[in-house]
């Protein structure tokens, strides 16, 4: 379900033109009521009045996990059986997020006593607008890795995000000490070619392109392969 965010409390449609005169100047001379505080000055709402945080459950997780449109992930009461055959009941519980060096907010989830890491934002976008189009990644629109409400959130591509970052002057790849898949410009992963011409370009990534430039129906998993390329090569 998608939730649509007022920006500004807009006056209903029937007032009258005295009436809204009278309020635009009020409102200059008043400290803003709190009730029509547009929700993208506020931090991550709790417990408002004014705007309710929807939950919707994790794809694949259904039954563990839900999150929410501020950015939030909880886990969801349940019933599960301890080691010594006694029944014990799970309580909600909003996870816990830290960040990872690209700046992107985490949450482990946990089923059979395996934990697994996902990026908060992914979790957004996929519970509440769908599974991630081929070809495309989550974007933020304001250029704040952190701020995972929903409507900062988008789907767009790669060259998108890149110009997104170059906007917002955060991108890794001009300040040279990341690639934007967020490895480590480092010895050794350096394509040697471009490193004599002054340049450092990710080894890992550059891996990954030329394999899934032959093998073009695992285009989709390129992030993956990247990954794992970079996992191999800065393996000791
Ligand atoms: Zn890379």
């Amino acid at each position: 379900m998608l939730v649509t965010q007022r920006r500004n409390a807009a006056p209903p449609g029937n007032m009258s033109t005295a009436r809204t005169a009278y309020e635009g100047a009020g409102n200059t001379h008043r400290r803003p009521n709190p009730s029509t505080l547009s929700r993208s000055v506020r931090a991550v709402p709790k417990h408002t009045h004014t705007h309710v945080e929807t939950w919707n459950p994790i794809p694949g997780w259904e039954g563990y996990y839900e999150v929410s449109d501020a950015g939030r992930v909880r886990s969801v009461s349940r019933s599960i059986t301890r080691d010594n055959g006694r029944p014990y009941t799970v309580g909600v519980r909003v996870l816990t997020q830290y960040s990872t060096k690209s700046g992107h907010r985490c949450v482990k989830l946990y089923r059979d006593g395996e934990g697994t890491p996902y990026g908060v934002h992914r979790l957004v976008i996929a519970a509440f607008i769908g599974p991630c189009p081929a070809g495309m990644e989550v974007c933020h629109d304001n250029g704040d890795a952190t701020d995972n409400r929903l409507s900062n959130l988008r789907y767009d591509t790669r060259a998108a995000n890149i110009r997104d970052s170059v906007r917002h002057g955060t991108n890794h790849w001009a300040n040279k000490t990341h690639c934007p898949r967020g490895h480590a410009l480092e010895a050794p992963n350096l394509v040697p070619s471009t490193l004599k011409a002054g340049g450092r370009t990710c080894l890992a990534c550059s891996r990954a392109q030329s394999y899934v430039k032959y093998h073009k129906h695992l285009k989709p998993e390129f992030k993956q392969i990247a990954d794992s390329y970079h996992h191999s090569i800065t393996e000791v």
